[in-house]
């Protein structure tokens, strides 16, 4: 048993097949998956995937960086209702992307701010996206997180940038795709990161791990790094499925949902 805890089925890349998918995921052993919403409509469509697959898919609520104009208050107002429903588990994904930059450099910051805040209000956990942006995540974390749980999702830094992120304690550290490639510094932090802080995840549609061939990635495939994140640590595969679905479970809450 393996939970995806970051997969975005509900993007146009999956509206041919979606069910099919989520079909494969389930026979490979994926019992679990959670969408994150990126804005408004995705994080609707989100939610209504979890509904009409329930104690299979979850939702997350919020608004990308990429996205971040398109963030209001109005916007925030709807995010919670929405999570008064229990099939949103998450406030996420947010965060902070200067890599791409498609939303100004103190936009993003505000509504990042906003989402911690609905995160608090909400008592729900954060899913958090970095990119090119890590100290400013933690600069606003430390201001305004205090007391948040959530998770640094696609993980990709290094480790004195991992340590950082752990200095928070109700924070997980998220592997996905990029581990399973050569040239970055995840094998050591995959190594160093405490056995309760680490949770697997696709990402999909992005981020195909090596050495698939496939041109999109999907929530079955989150076994390639979990196969390398066992390796990585010199543990049996199924002793990292059993960890990282206890963490998933615990951090987001699905103990009362899950079949
Ligand atoms: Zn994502």
């Amino acid at each position: 048993m393996l939970i995806d805890s970051h997969a975005h089925i509900d993007t146009s890349r999956f509206n041919s097949d979606r069910e099919a998918v989520i079909q494969a995921a389930l026979e490979g052993g994926v019992t679990c998956i959670i969408d994150p919403g990126t804005d408004l409509s995705s994080s609707r469509f989100a939610l209504s995937l979890a509904k009409t697959h329930p104690g299979i898919v979850f939702a997350g609520v919020a608004t990308h960086p990429h996205d971040a104009t398109t963030y209001s208050d109005e916007v925030g107002i709807q995010y919670r209702e929405m999570a008064r429903e229990p099939e949103v588990v998450a406030i996420g994904e947010f965060g902070l992307d200067y890599f791409r930059m498609l939303s100004p450099r103190d936009v993003q910051r505000a509504v990042f701010c906003s989402h911690l805040q609905l995160a608090r209000e909400c008592d729900l956990p954060c899913i958090i996206h970095v990119r090119d942006s890590h100290d400013d995540v933690i600069e606003l974390l430390r201001a305004h997180g205090q007391g948040l749980r959530g998770v640094f999702h696609c993980f990709s830094g290094n480790v004195a940038q991992a340590e950082e992120c752990l200095e928070f304690d109700g924070f997980m550290l998220s592997f996905a795709g990029p581990l399973t490639r050569q040239g970055n510094a995840l094998p050591e932090v995959a190594r160093m990161a405490p056995p309760d802080r680490i949770l697997v995840e696709t990402d999909s549609p992005y981020l195909v791990p090596q050495p698939l061939r496939a041109r999109r990635n999907e929530p079955l495939f989150v076994k390639y790094v979990a196969e390398k994140l066992a390796e990585i640590r010199g543990m049996s595969y199924e002793e990292v499925a059993q960890i990282t679905t206890a963490n998933t479970v615990r951090l987001f809450g699905l103990g009362g949902y899950i079949r």
